[in-house]
């Protein structure tokens, strides 16, 4: 606790204002919430792997696999917003388990694709006017697919 106190010793000394009292309180609080979530995020590895197994099932209609070139490798899997994050108003911090959190509370909403990190990575380039993958160059109409 030496570290904690020392902190806030800093902050008093280095602040006009502040009230020794609240200012322990809060960073005590920081402190707590760290070692909560470190011990949630444990309880919450297996249901975080099950709800992304759910949601990659769920849009590969099956087993999960890429939407594209049909790669099956599930740590190679992502899941995609088709027309992009803003068409969602999503913005770049949806992604991961956030994401999958969101999916599951809106009851699985279109819109979504699963894509390998390949097919993802080629999609997502911005000079990639056409968002057309290499895999599907030969289909000029992929673009309104799924
Ligand atoms: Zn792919
Ligand atoms: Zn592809």
């Amino acid at each position: 606790m030496k570290d904690i106190t020392q902190l806030c010793l800093d902050r008093v000394l280095y602040s006009d204002n502040s009230d020794f009292h609240i200012l322990w309180q809060r960073v005590h609080r920081e402190k707590n919430k760290d070692s909560i979530n470190t011990k949630s995020r444990v309880l919450n590895k297996k249901y975080r792997e099950k709800l992304k197994y759910e949601i990659l099932s769920y849009y590969s209609n099956g087993i999960p696999n890429c939407g594209c070139c049909g790669e099956s490798e599930y740590e190679f899997l992502t899941i995609d917003h088709i027309n992009g994050k803003k068409s969602m108003n999503h913005d770049n911090s949806m992604a991961g388990y956030k994401l999958l959190i969101w999916i599951k509370k809106h009851n699985f909403p279109k819109g979504f694709r699963i894509l390998c990190w390949n097919c993802n990575g080629v999609l997502g380039k911005r000079n990639n006017v056409n968002k057309i993958c290499p895999h599907k160059t030969e289909q000029s109409d992929w673009e309104g697919e799924l």
